[in-house]
């Protein structure tokens, strides 16, 4: 059965912080938070369409610091998300996002209580400098605490992080990789920076001070954080931001691309081809893999096969099934 979020975005409700990055209303695309019974409604209108298509949902608070938010609306808010999964069956638990410093054993109690499945913490980085020159107010030991605290209370654990903020570099990127997978989350998301109008790395942006990393690097980067998170069984659930018109209105610099995580998915595949096809020397030969690696394979409107024939590998990509990347002489 397919899989999918309900999402209800809280935007910027309750959170102590401005990070540098942030611009919430423009993010969620929503402007006020809503009520317990807006999401009640929202629940029971989607409940129906889902049941329809034979699709199971999880329902997810995310856009602000939901644990951040008053103590008695993110109870209703919950008592009202428990309710619909206790009422329809295409509602299969429900997530939320916050941030690190925003996890307590009190907190992890009441998420428990009403059925909590998953909380994402926005890590963003593991380096604490990193954190603090974008002024996120937390650091890189609450998202080890506060993963613990998550992970022991038997809450499924999820990470997501940025790449290209102000300070950032490729090797500190690499490092919270690294780190992310020391605390063993089930999933990750992986948000290349996007530079928006009206924040301090928008001003930092303009005045020279900051750039961030180019497309290039930036694919690169998440190529090979994505066949290490792979590597380590850790499920890579998003890359890049979702499509949205206010987000391109506001954008003044940073990554962005609808198809962002096709492109780094191909990006890996070429990588691994020409690590397989090095020691086998220049030449023609067949490329087997199974039915939904091909595109990956063949890249962007054939762009891995065009850069392996300028490197002298002249390559034909065909169907076999369960295979991976096996190489064939044509
Ligand atoms: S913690 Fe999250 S919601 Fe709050 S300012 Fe930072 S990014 Fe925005």
């Amino acid at each position: 059965m397919k899989k999918t979020n309900i999402s209800i975005f809280i935007p910027h409700a309750g959170c102590p912080h401005l990070c540098s990055f942030c611009d919430q209303k423009s993010i969620s695309g929503a402007q006020k938070a809503p009520s317990a019974k807006e999401v009640a409604d929202l629940l029971e209108k989607q409940a129906e369409s889902l049941y329809e298509r034979n699709i199971e949902a999880e329902i997810a608070f995310f856009g602000g610091s939901f644990t951040a938010i008053p103590c008695d609306y993110m109870t209703e808010l919950l008592e009202t998300a428990s309710r619909a999964v206790k009422q329809f069956p295409a509602y299969t638990g429900i997530r939320c996002s916050t941030r690190p410093d925003c996890i307590d054993e009190e907190i992890t109690g009441i998420l428990k209580r009403f059925g909590v499945t998953a909380v994402e913490l926005g890590a963003q980085s593991m380096s604490d400098e990193v954190l603090k020159a974008n002024e996120r107010g937390h650091t890189s030991d609450d998202v080890r605490k506060a993963s613990e605290l998550i992970k022991s209370a038997g809450i499924e654990l999820g990470l997501q992080m940025m790449t290209g903020l102000y300070k950032d570099t490729p090797e500190r990127s690499l490092e919270t990789c690294r780190e992310f997978i020391k605390i063993k989350p089930r999933t990750v998301r992986i948000y290349p920076t996007v530079i928006l109008e009206n924040t301090r790395l928008g001003e930092l942006y303009k005045s020279g001070e900051y750039e961030s990393f180019s497309f290039e690097e930036t694919v690169e980067l998440c190529a090979k954080m994505l066949e290490m998170f792979e590597e380590n069984h850790i499920s890579v659930i998003r890359m890049g931001l979702h499509a949205s018109r206010e987000v391109e209105e506001k954008m003044l610099g940073g990554v962005y691309h609808p198809s962002f995580r096709e492109i780094a998915e191909s990006r890996m595949f070429y990588n691994r081809l020409i690590e397989l096809l090095e020691p086998l020397g220049k030449g023609k030969y067949t490329v087997f893999t199974d039915k939904r690696n091909i595109s990956k394979a063949v890249g962007q409107k054939r762009e891995n096969l065009r850069r392996l024939y300028e490197k002298g590998y002249d390559i034909r990509i065909k169907e076999r099934s369960g295979a991976y990347l096996d190489i064939g002489e044509i």
